[in-house]
């Protein structure tokens, strides 16, 4: 069978349709094959800056400006625990442990020329994206569920399912961009389960929410919040869509979750009502939309790359979203898979060894989020008091600005490490006590 299309790519989301943008305008024969309709709704709302020099690059960015989503200027914890104890030595004690924040501006990113990024409806942005893709000469399918894929032929050969019609498509290469629904990771048996994260989020969306009402400082209201919750590995996200739209969504462990029997509407007041000053907040707003649950998340894959594929976006790897990380690594994943893409359309060889650098990038980035967050989980009191802490303020911004892939391992994380094992290793330790509960390993699992 002759190949119909140069690149078919699954799955329309953020990566996909970055990728498509990318290969179109590259001259490459694209097609997305996306089982939804959009505009489909999606969780994932808050940008971080790393999103902007992709968006620029594929051309994206004044259409994503247009839609006038709320600007993302920073990012703010909030906790009820006063943790203002007193200890000999490190600094950080000497920080407020009850709130947080980071502006964006304080640290020059390169590519990124401006000083804020975005919270998005997904619906919205996810549906420019692809619309983008298709203006740059991808050809889009949607309502087209891609079942299996078959590798044993001279070209890969996608089975495209429209209701019970069947069409089988070659194509010179494919692209998983599935998200969670890790297609092709799943049909290679490539997925590996995190062995530590097992988070579960139920979220929904309010109306007239008083978003300054936790805020230590006012004029932060249209920053990310995350509230902690006096719960083990418990936290809530508060998320401008609109001027008076904010999305909620409590994360915690899924063995808690299970204990509600899937009432999500009990977990998610329950798990509030830990901190009353927030239930306070969100009992006297409107929630416009029904609770939606998100579960099995955080994964890697044996492999990310292989003879004529590359998984990218959330088809790759997840880790948890508490820095707001995956349409970054969606965006970013499609940048730098699409060079290696190109190269080997030129080069006529879609060989595994053409995606090696790609698959080094990615999980470059990925281990230095994924290290980050397990030291988050492990001893957030650590990073709240790093954040204020001017040795290593910048170096913990450059991480939550999503600029994770073309360095080595930030000092920061080194530093975190190295308190971490000692609090774990004196249980006299003031902070011992204020260990969380997973305990993830010291660097990211090899997959
Ligand atoms: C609780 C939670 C909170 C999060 N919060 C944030 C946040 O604040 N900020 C952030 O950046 N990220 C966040 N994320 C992560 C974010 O949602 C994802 O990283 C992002 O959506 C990944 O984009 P993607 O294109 O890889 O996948 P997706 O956006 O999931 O897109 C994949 C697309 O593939 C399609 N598809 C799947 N299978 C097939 C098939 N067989 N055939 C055809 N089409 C198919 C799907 O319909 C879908 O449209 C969060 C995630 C979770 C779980």
């Amino acid at each position: 069978m002759d190949a119909e299309f140069d690149i078919g790519i699954i799955g329309g989301g953020p990566a996909g349709s970055t990728a498509a943008s990318y290969l179109a305008k590259a001259g490459l024969k694209v097609a997305v094959f996306e089982a939804d309709n959009f505009p489909r709704e999606h969780v994932g709302e808050s940008l971080v800056p790393a999103t902007t020099p992709v968006l620029l690059d594929i051309g994206a960015m004044d259409k994503v400006e247009a839609a006038g989503f709320p600007k993302k200027y920073g990012a703010a914890w909030t906790s009820a625990e006063d943790r203002a104890i007193d200890h000999n030595g490190f600094r950080g004690l000497e920080h407020d442990f009850r709130a947080a924040e980071v502006l964006f501006s304080e640290r020059d990113q390169a590519g990124v020329d401006r000083d804020y990024t975005f919270h998005v409806d997904r619906a919205k942005f996810d549906q420019i994206l692809l619309k983008h893709a298709e203006e740059l000469g991808a050809k889009v399918f949607q309502g087209v569920h891609v079942g299996k894929v078959d590798f044993d032929g001279e070209h890969p050969v996608i089975e495209a399912r429209i209701g019970r019609s069947r069409a089988h498509v070659a194509v010179r290469m494919v692209v998983d961009a599935s998200g969670r629904r890790t297609h092709l990771g799943s049909q290679l048996k490539f997925k590996v389960p995190d062995p530590v994260f097992n988070q579960y989020a139920v979220h929904t969306w309010f109306d007239h929410l008083d978003r300054k009402a936790l805020a230590v400082n006012k004029d932060q209201a249209d920053y990310i919040f995350i509230h902690f919750l006096p719960v083990s590995d418990t936290w809530v996200w508060q998320i401008p869509i609109t001027d008076t739209i904010t999305s909620i969504g409590v994360v915690s462990q899924k063995a808690r979750f299970k204990e509600y029997d899937g009432d999500r509407e009990k977990y998610f007041w329950d798990t509030v009502a830990s901190r009353p000053e927030l239930l306070d907040v969100l009992k006297n707003a409107d929630r416009v939309k029904p609770f939606k649950t998100e579960g099995d998340y955080s994964y890697g894959m044996k492999q990310v790359a292989g003879d004529r594929f590359v998984l990218i976006g959330d088809a790759a790897r997840f880790v948890d979203p508490i820095f707001s990380s995956g349409v970054s690594v969606a965006l970013n994943s499609a940048r730098i898979a699409c060079k290696d893409i190109i190269a080997a359309a030129e080069a006529g060889d879609f060989g595994k060894e053409r995606f090696a650098a790609y698959e080094e990038k990615l999980r470059r980035g990925v281990k230095n989020w994924y290290e980050f967050i397990s030291i988050y989980y492990r001893l957030n009191i650590l990073f709240t008091a790093f954040v204020q802490d001017d040795r290593y303020r910048l170096d913990v911004l450059k991480l939550l600005q999503g600029d994770v892939y073309d360095d080595e391992e930030p000092k920061a994380l080194a530093a975190m490490r190295e308190i971490v094992k000692a609090v774990e290793e004196d249980p006299t330790h003031l902070w011992h006590p204020f260990l969380g509960r997973l305990k993830a390993p010291s660097a990211a699992p090899s997959f």
